[in-house]
């Protein structure tokens, strides 16, 4: 797929900071801030510079590619999408203030696209006709706008970032599962073609709505998602995951008040009570959008899933302490016997399971331990609200699940008729009915990915790109220029590499070599090749292999044809 292409240091704009930028935090973004490959403009907006464009365009080419080969069709739509549509969908109001506004001159409002399910629905609703047009999977590879409430992290959360967004519509349910494993397949091929180390996970669908979606995670500490896996191969965001807690079953006689001075987390209560946290059970008093008050329990080494939330009360918050006060609850001391009837009660599911719990006694300083269901008190309503976490049971083999992070390079999803509903979008059916068109919509964080790559691909020295999303695949390094020996030797092997299609740069700088070194670590090329005056003489260059610092004494008349054949080898 590579293109040749040849360039000297001495020509290339890639302005390297000696320095780590202030603002970056983590390696992706400092080493693409420090080694040239992008400058920011204004907060979350990124030009991308001559290297990182590159290394943007193999991503997007393997993207393209795989999205090819499921039948699916490129094309382009326009990024400034009419209000009217996003109306008709309901998300012109929903999607808050994220989504980027604007007016014309003629007061006509417009947003800049944040995705574009509005935009394909428009376009095909009057075209699509008949089932025998169906199934249609059209994508575009575009910068999307989203005023994120936190750009950070350079590339991974911008407010301008380039995905590829793909639509398909279908007659029937079928057709849709069929496209969908197509595209999660095409998914993980991207990720593997892109060097990424990935786990594709079961994600709660956000904004976009539907009922099937999976995340495709790059594992990387530096990510944002939290998830929980298992070597049975399930893998699940712990926002969407259900919590299967395990809990040490209290075996208390009977219920007794006890006396837990200053003991207000549930860290203190175990501790003092000498039992494992997971005896006890944790309460969390929140309102809801209505302003009705609810106290939720979930086992006590357990936080609530605050997505779980979102889904049951659409707004809600934690009880401030007016709010506490206002309904009648004890700050650390909220448990369920006799507790204020200002407030609602619902348990996490495992809870079930828990006959006699050790909780709060709604009165300052005092616990209960083995407080009964049932009979000290009663839990009208059981639900899923506890976070998965590591040591929680696999729901599909039951095996203690494991914790690791994640950034969401990419998504699928499966929307069915929310949209094609919303914006009265049908089609005619075999049997000649109208029917509304069954979607899915399939996102690719593109410039997402050339920074989780680097977050994946890098040392204390600099980045360490894979072959197949290196901007160049060779650096050749002369030690020194204007010297009659080395200068042709170093242009000679570099020429013969570009003949042999690989792509070059040459470091003509005439700067001392640690400087050279450095740069050439710091950018990251797969391979270089050290020119000496010493071994030149002899016929002789080094080759450093950046990601392992292997070195390599090889005699100059072969390194070409040595290396062609390795970069060949492990391109996309
Ligand atoms: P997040 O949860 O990280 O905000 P999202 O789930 O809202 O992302 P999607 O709507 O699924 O994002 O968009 C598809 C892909 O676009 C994501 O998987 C991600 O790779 C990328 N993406 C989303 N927001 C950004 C952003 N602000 N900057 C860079 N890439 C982004
Ligand atoms: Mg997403």
């Amino acid at each position: 797929m590579s293109s040749s292409a040849f360039i000297c240091m001495s020509q290339l704009y890639a302005p390297t900071l000696r320095e780590d930028p202030q603002e970056a935090e983590l390696a992706s973004h400092k080493l693409l801030l420090r080694a040239g490959f992008i400058r920011k403009m204004a907060s979350g907006l990124y030009a991308y510079l001559p290297l990182a464009w590159r290394s943007l365009r193999k991503i997007e080419q393997i993207v393209r590619e795989e999205m090819d080969a499921t039948g699916a069709q490129e094309m382009m739509t326009p990024i400034l999408t009419s209000a009217e549509f996003w109306h008709q969908s309901g998300r012109w109001d929903d999607y808050g203030p994220e989504l980027m506004r604007i007016s014309d001159r003629h007061d006509r409002e417009f947003c800049l696209g944040p995705t574009h399910e509005e935009t394909f629905v428009d376009l095909v609703r009057n075209e699509l006709r008949s089932y025998k047009q169906l199934p249609c999977t059209l994508y575009q590879i575009q910068d999307k706008f989203r005023d994120e409430m936190r750009p950070r992290f350079g590339l991974l959360r911008g407010r301008e970032f380039i995905m590829k967004d793909a639509y398909s519509f279908h007659a029937d349910r079928e057709s849709l599962q069929k496209t969908y494993d197509d595209m999660y397949r095409a998914y993980g091929k991207i990720c593997e073609r892109c060097r990424i180390e990935y786990r594709p996970v079961e994600a709660d669908s956000g904004q976009i709505g539907g009922k099937v979606s999976t995340e495709f995670m790059a594992l990387a500490d530096a990510g944002e998602a939290e998830l929980v896996y298992c070597d049975c191969g399930y893998a699940a965001d712990v926002e969407a995951a259900e919590a299967k807690p395990v809990l040490t079953i209290c075996n208390a006689a009977s219920c007794e008040k006890v006396l837990t001075p200053g003991c207000g987390t549930i860290e203190d209560v175990a501790n003092f009570l000498h039992v494992p946290q997971n005896e006890t059970v944790k309460a969390f008093a929140v309102t809801a959008g209505d302003g009705q008050g609810f106290v939720l329990f979930v086992p006590g080494d357990h936080e609530v899933n605050e997505v779980a939330l979102d889904h049951l009360f659409g707004n809600w918050h934690l009880m401030t302490e007016e709010e506490l006060e206002a309904n009648d609850l004890v700050k650390g001391y909220i448990g369920p016997k006799d507790i204020s009837s200002k407030v609602k009660v619902i348990a996490d599911t495992s809870l079930q399971a828990q006959h006699k719990w050790i909780c709060g006694a709604n009165e300052p300083g005092y616990h209960l331990v083995g407080a009964e269901a049932g009979a000290d008190f009663d839990i009208p309503r059981y639900g899923a609200i506890a976070a998965a976490q590591a040591g929680d049971l696999c729901p599909e083999c039951g095996l203690p699940l494991k914790a690791a992070r994640g950034i969401e390079v990419s998504q699928v999803f499966q929307l069915g008729t929310k949209y094609s509903d919303a914006m009265g979008a049908t089609f005619m059916a075999e049997d000649g009915s109208e029917q509304p068109f069954i979607m899915g919509c399939y996102g690719v964080g593109v410039s997402r990915m050339l920074a989780a790559i680097v977050e994946q691909y890098n040392d204390e020295n600099g980045i360490c790109w894979p072959v197949a999303i290196a901007p160049y695949e060779v650096a050749v390094i002369p030690l020194s220029v204007g010297d009659d020996l080395l200068d042709p030797l170093a242009r000679k092997i570099a020429y013969e590499l570009h003949d042999a299609g690989i792509e070059v740069v040459l470091d003509d700088r005439d700067e001392r070599p640690g400087v050279k070194f450095a740069d050439m670590d710091l950018m990251g090329f797969p391979y270089q090749i050290v020119i000496g005056k010493k071994s030149a003489a002899q016929g002789q260059v080094e080759v450093k292999t950046r990601a392992t610092g292997e070195r390599e004494i090889v005699p100059a008349s072969e390194v070409v044809a040595l290396l062609a054949e390795k970069i060949i080898a492990q391109r996309a």
